[in-house]
């Protein structure tokens, strides 16, 4: 019976040097229960938001995630890393190591759940979908940006009503739009 312990968690990872796919991790601090058991709280962006700028924060021990704060609806990395040591401080969590990853299904539903959350609402406006959208979901989601793109083009496919693509105006790749809720008669 002991061998389940050890076959329940196949791959363990260490949360003091986990990187979630399709991120950076460039904070970390260790919450208040203490240098060994603690939780670990990530400051992060996505690859490809680097030079954007949008940062978002994440505790590794409980459900806290961050991506703004009441004022501020993009995180600079200050910003972000001032979210993580204010919750760092409160946090009581023990260290639970690296949140389960989503299977393949269940991270497609994530998505779609991001983007059906950015549907425009009383407007017949578009929203332009940036892979910044999803900078909340990546501890959990814990999938590339490939990922991010491949379950969109399957959603225009699926749900054409709710997410379009087009070319981008650059000429290379294209670009995901939600489509607003069809107006109520
Ligand atoms: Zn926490």
């Amino acid at each position: 019976m002991a061998l389940s312990l050890f076959t329940r968690r196949p791959a363990v990872q260490d949360p003091t040097t986990w990187t979630p796919p399709g991120t950076i991790v460039v904070q970390r601090y260790r919450n208040i229960v203490g240098p060994a058991e603690g939780a670990i709280v990530l400051v992060y962006t996505a690859d490809s938001d680097r030079r954007s700028g949008y940062f978002a924060t994440a505790c590794l021990g409980c459900t806290y995630r961050a991506a703004s704060s009441d004022r501020l609806s993009r995180l600079t990395e200050k910003a972000a890393a001032h979210l993580a040591n204010a919750h760092a401080a409160s946090c009581r969590a023990m260290n639970c190591g690296v949140p389960a990853a989503p299977d393949d299904t269940e991270a497609a539903q994530m998505v779609r759940s991001r983007l059906w959350g950015l549907r425009p609402d009383c407007t017949t406006s578009l929203h332009y979908v940036h892979l910044t959208d999803f900078r909340a979901d990546r501890v959990d989601l814990q999938r590339d940006d490939d990922f991010i793109k491949h379950a969109m083009v399957q959603l225009t496919q699926s749900e054409p009503h709710f997410l379009t693509s087009q070319p981008n105006s650059s000429g290379t790749g294209i670009r995901f739009l939600v489509q607003p809720h069809p107006p109520r008669n």
